[in-house]
């Protein structure tokens, strides 16, 4: 069983009284009370805390209440003899855990008294903690073991900064590795997964927030978005994983999509966002980890910004299958990892793409032939783009801030290419950015300066977050024909959907899902 602990983190006993209200009414399994968010700490406020959850009739829900030093990432610097003060008084008010540093357990003073009370009382158990905000531990593992040699009765915790997604690996191989009741998993932005899949391995705890304001470590999600984004009620050891790889992955909506379509279906699948920084090298890195660790069970990824070439090399390099319209644009979107491990790679780029324009256009696919069009940027889905639009035989000029890579993809696909200061000279009937400029959350930038744009055009743009960007808005306003990049995001999730399951995608539930993430707070 892992709990879900929302923490309490209140500057005083009253508003902590409301968060502990907020957080049972949003689903929480179990209360963590930050004693050190307390200002004017004493152990009667505690105690009395402790008290009112445990006689509230409904609420019957267990406590770890821990008073953090300021050194391992406490609120207010409270003294050692106080901290433990605390957790004596918590025990005897009825808490289940008191949660101390492993660190400060090791001075006898402190062992001997927090020994005592759990001695004294008839259910509390000590929960051991070891924090690193900087990065991983020099041995993970080591400490775990550490920890249950000083006390075999403790449940440890284990938690670090994960300043790349890779260093998530260790967290979740201690995860494996172990059994009974250990807690681990990564703070930061990079370690957000680990406080998903810590489910799925079996973590005593994972912890999230009642919002964003009442959050307590980097990183820590919502209680609804865990719930309702994450499918965490429904995660057990036999999930099978699916996961965009993009840097940011922030603004990425397939998330909700596929999460949404998953729980349709009754799918035991969870789809989550793999914030891969770096280029080839961290991309190839994260994928043979994730392949590696068979039981993590990836069975599939969507790969955007900025890795579609990398994820194409990849796949060439492991000798794995590529379709060959992936092969073609020189990009995948799509990976399938089969159950025997082999990878195979695909594009849903093209044909999302072009059904966007020739609806959006109202035309159909022959008509594009001898259509001048603009495409702004030369990366992967300008590459998808470039190859379905020359396929129908469109007349194309890249334009690009890197010249030479607009070179590349024009001499790849017999087309024109320029730099973005011939943008003002644009005379096409259809433009399409494919640049990530105007993605939240810069949703302020244009791709094109001021005065480019006629009526006669369409312009389209792949940005899909937000669903009307600023090129848009100024499209519409000087009359053109706009296509949002909703459109081509929906078509090629569709592909996608279809490639990871077998089954077909329901688009009003996939659009459902996008319109209640674009509207959402
Ligand atoms: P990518 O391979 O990293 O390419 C990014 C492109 O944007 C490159 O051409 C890059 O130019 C250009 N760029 C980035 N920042 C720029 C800036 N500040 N000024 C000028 N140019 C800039 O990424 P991608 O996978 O092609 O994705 C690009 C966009 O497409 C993303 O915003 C994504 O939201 C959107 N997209 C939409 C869908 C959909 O279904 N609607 C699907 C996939 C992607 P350089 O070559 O000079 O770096």
């Amino acid at each position: 069983m892992t709990y879900l602990a929302v923490p309490i983190s209140a500057p005083n006993p009253d508003q902590a009284a409301d968060q502990i209200t907020a957080a049972v009414a949003a689903g929480a399994e179990m209360l963590e009370l930050r004693a050190d968010y307390l200002e004017s700490l004493s152990v009667d406020m505690v105690e009395n805390l402790v008290a009112r959850v445990k006689n509230e009739p409904r609420h019957p829900t267990p406590i770890i209440v821990t008073c953090r030093d300021k050194r391992q990432g406490g609120a207010i610097s409270y003294p050692v003899q106080l901290r433990v003060d605390v957790l004596i008084g918590a025990l005897k008010a009825g808490a289940e855990f008191v949660d101390f540093e492993y660190e400060n357990f090791l001075n006898t003073r402190n062992q001997e008294r927090i020994r005592r009370a759990l001695s004294l009382s008839s259910k509390g158990r000590l929960i051991l903690s070891a924090h690193n905000f900087q990065g991983k531990f020099e041995n993970i593992s080591n400490l775990h073991r550490r920890i249950l040699t000083v006390c075999p009765s403790a449940i440890p915790k284990l938690v670090h900064t994960a300043n790349h997604i890779d260093d998530c690996f260790e967290a979740l191989d201690l995860l494996q590795r172990t059994s009974g009741e250990r807690i681990v998993f990564c703070m930061g932005q990079a370690g957000l997964v680990s406080r998903i899949l810590a489910k799925k391995l079996g973590s005593f705890v994972t912890f999230a927030s009642i919002d964003e304001q009442t959050a307590t470590a980097p990183g820590q999600l919502t209680i609804r978005q865990l719930k309702d984004l994450y499918r965490y009620d429904s995660i057990d050891p036999e999930t099978q994983l699916f996961g965009v790889i993009a840097d940011p992955v922030g603004h990425s909506l397939s998330p909700a999509i596929h999460n949404a379509c998953f729980a349709k279906m009754n799918m035991n699948r969870l789809y989550l966002p793999l914030l891969v920084q770096g280029g080839q090298d961290k991309f190839d890195f994260f994928m043979r980890s994730a392949l590696l660790r068979k039981w993590l069970q990836f069975r599939g990824f969507s790969v955007t910004i900025p890795h579609k070439e990398n994820a194409l090399r990849f796949v060439r390099q492991s000798g794995g299958f590529i379709e060959p319209l992936a092969e073609k644009i020189g990009a995948a979107n799509t990976l399938i990892i089969t159950t025997d491990g082999r990878l195979k790679a695909y594009n849903t780029d093209y044909a999302g793409a072009l059904d966007a324009i020739t609806a959006g256009m109202g035309i159909a696919g022959p008509d594009l032939s001898g259509l001048s069009v603009a495409v702004i940027g030369a990366g992967g889905v300008a590459r998808a783009i470039v190859a379905g639009l020359t396929d129908a035989r469109a007349k194309i000029k890249i334009y690009n801030r890197t010249v030479k890579k607009a070179q590349r993809l024009a001499e790849d696909f017999a087309c024109e290419f320029a730099g973005l200061d011939e943008l003002p000279r644009l005379d096409s009937k259809l433009v399409v950015n494919c640049t990530s400029i105007g993605m939240h959350p810069n949703i302020d930038e244009l791709p094109l300066p001021d005065g480019c744009l006629t009526k006669d055009m369409t312009v389209f743009d792949t940005v899909y977050n937000p669903a009307e960007t600023l090129l848009l808005k100024q499209a519409k306003q000087v009359g053109c024909r706009t296509i949002s990049g909703l459109d081509m995001f929906i078509n090629q999730a569709l592909a996608q959907f279809k490639l990871f399951t077998g089954a077909a995608l329901n688009r009003d539930l996939a659009q459902h899902a996008i319109s209640a993430c674009l509207t959402g707070p």
